[in-house]
């Protein structure tokens, strides 16, 4: 009994001293927990509503290496984002929607054969304002049937588009805005177009005369050139895991469906197509259909670049 208490009180000693441990080498921007035999690295610790929150797991429990889970998905505010297997763990990057209201919401961790962990995320509401603009009529309420018929299979195409993304995180670098010129209307504010309430903005939209070079935020593969009827000529590239970056209402494409791109590759010229006030660059960024704000995104993207118990001795890079 004496001994059992002794073993149990060095057990809890070793256990308080990996945790603490694991909490002195989590990276910058990291925060870590240690539960059900995984040590969890989230970055940042307390996203808001329309910023990603970067996820690394690892096993640090030798019985559940024995039973080779394989992890597969998360679940994040009702939505489902995927699981990358990395050289002693996985990865993934999930979305917190606009118009999340600040509190706790669970992260499921899923594996083949069901939920695995679940963690509760504090998550912070954020408003980004409103903002009215006045467009023609037939763009901010199309009536016109074969308008209504063109914006249906836009749809179509747009689902093609977000429905296949590669297994793999595919950028081997820090994402980048495509233009450095002053962003002319910001990321999230809720939008009255002629007076009526539409969807917030979804991207951040920069300052840009017709016919600007736009080059890729990062490495990936053309899955929609095409113009849209709202998006104008649109280029949306896959990034993997269900990271997408969107340009929108460009003059000219410069790559085609199925180009893979290297970041910083010209994919079109800035333009005025589709639904606008005059010419700009309207740059997206959605992770498994939630926008967030693509420059936030820029900073929050280097943390899928980290293997955070790899860091400090030169092999946390992937
Ligand atoms: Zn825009």
């Amino acid at each position: 009994m004496k001994l059992n208490g002794l073993v149990f009180l060095i057990l809890l000693l070793l256990i308080s001293l990996f945790q603490s441990v694991s909490l002195w080498a989590a990276p910058e921007g990291f925060t870590v927990t240690v539960t059900d035999g995984y040590e969890l690295f989230l970055a940042p610790a307390k996203p808001s509503a329309g910023q990603a929150l970067v996820v690394v797991l690892r096993i640090i429990d030798e019985s559940q290496l024995q039973k080779e889970v394989e992890l597969q998905s998360m679940t994040f505010c009702q939505r489902k984002f995927q699981l990358e297997p990395i050289d002693g763990g996985w990865r993934g990057v999930a979305a917190v929607p606009l118009g999340t209201v600040a509190g706790t919401y669970e992260l499921s961790i899923n594996s083949q054969v069901g939920i695995e962990l679940v963690l509760a995320v504090a998550v912070d509401s954020h408003d980004y304002g409103e903002q009215r603009l006045t467009v023609k009529k037939e763009m901010a309420t199309p009536m016109r049937p074969e308008n209504l018929k063109r914006i249906k299979q836009n749809r179509r195409d747009l689902e093609i588009a977000y429905g296949a993304s590669a297994a793999q995180f595919l950028s081997g670098s820090e994402f980048v805005a495509p233009l450095t010129t002053e962003s002319t209307s910001p990321f999230g504010t809720r939008r009255l177009l002629n007076g009526k309430p539409k969807s917030p903005h979804g991207g951040v939209d920069f300052k840009a005369a017709i016919g600007v070079s736009v080059g890729a935020s990062a490495r990936g593969r053309v899955v929609l050139a095409e113009e849209l009827y709202y998006s104008g000529k649109i280029v949306i590239i896959d990034h993997g895991l269900s990271v997408f970056t969107l340009y929108m209402h460009l003059s000219e494409f410069e790559c085609s469906l199925g180009d893979e791109v290297d970041a910083g590759q010209i994919i079109g010229k800035s333009g005025r197509s589709g639904r606008v006030t005059g010419p700009h660059l309207h740059w997206g960024v959605k992770i498994a259909g939630v926008f967030v704000d693509p420059l936030r995104f820029v900073d929050d993207s280097k943390h899928l670049l980290m293997i955070p118990w790899e860091v400090g001795d030169g092999k946390g890079k992937f």
